[in-house]
């Protein structure tokens, strides 16, 4: 994604994050890539370029999200908005069964859905980290 934000900004999305991706909590420290400054809502719908519509995204989340906002819940066929990190609380959406993350709600289950937070080499990514120490929701 061309980068239009300033310095400081990005220093401020990604501190707040704690340098970790904001939907699936990879760290910095241990992705291949770096994590990138996400318009929460994309620009093409209107969304700014302001800390309050912004968060830190692994590649593979950002990737995925791109231009969407949202999607249909699988269990209620309902156009649900993403998880928001600038409005709701990870743990009050999401939870890991071991290497898992498994939803608690209707934003969870589409945000897992499309940004495709369990597939299957991103799980074992995320339980060789577990195993190491380097990942968990209580880190910062
Ligand atoms: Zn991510």
């Amino acid at each position: 994604m061309p980068s239009d934000i300033p310095d400081s900004l990005r220093r401020l999305v990604i501190d707040r994050a704690g340098n970790r991706c904001e939907y699936c909590l990879l760290p910095q420290s241990v992705a291949f890539h770096d994590h990138e400054p996400d318009h929460i809502v994309p620009k093409q719908h209107g969304g700014i370029t302001e800390e309050s519509n912004l968060a830190l995204a692994c590649m593979r989340c950002n990737r995925y999200k791109g231009p969407n906002v949202g999607s249909y819940d699988p269990s209620t066929g309902k156009l649900v908005p993403f998880f928001n990190p600038r409005i709701h609380d990870w743990s009050d959406h999401f939870k890991l069964k071991g290497a898992i993350i498994q939803p608690i709600t209707a934003e969870a289950r589409v945000t897992i859905r499309i940004l495709r937070l369990n597939e299957q080499d991103r799980v074992a990514e995320r339980r060789s980290l577990i195993d190491a120490g380097l990942y968990g929701q209580l880190l910062s």
